[in-house]
């Protein structure tokens, strides 16, 4: 996943109509730097002191979610996972997560393609499940 630079967080926080406050900068900084979308949970276990309560990061989370600079998003644990919108790819960014291992990489655009007009209209996200390639080997030597 890109990083971007901490100038560049708080252009992003002001374009959107908020203070760059600590908070939203590290927030913003520990989701550009995940290397799979990171969890509230995966967020506040790697958060500074400094950031405070979890309640807080979750605050953080859900306001950011709101206005559209991170995306939520859940690949199919059931966990609201978090990615910087625009950074991640187009509306249909398809994400691949190991069953075995949960590997989780964002595939190239265009690996996925919804034909049918009517549901890409509808359709947000594209999540993709099965087995990474370390995985598959494992499985096959079994
Ligand atoms: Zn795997």
């Amino acid at each position: 996943m890109r990083v971007l630079a901490s100038e560049t967080y708080r252009a992003l926080l002001h374009r959107h109509g908020l203070r760059a406050t600590p908070l939203r900068l590290a927030t913003l900084d520990l989701v550009g730097s995940s290397s799979r979308p990171p969890s509230l949970s995966d967020l506040h276990a790697i958060a500074p002191p400094a950031a405070g309560s979890r309640a807080s990061l979750g605050r953080c989370l859900a306001e950011l979610s709101w206005r559209g600079i991170l995306r939520r998003t859940d690949l199919g644990d059931h966990v609201w996972r978090y990615t910087l919108a625009g950074v991640a790819g187009g509306s249909l960014a398809p994400w691949f997560t190991c069953t075995r291992c949960e590997y989780t990489a964002l595939l190239p655009a265009g690996t996925v393609l919804v034909r049918a007009r009517t549901l890409q209209a509808a359709v947000t996200q594209v999540n993709l499940r099965g087995l990474c390639d370390p995985c598959a080997k494992t499985q096959h030597r079994a």
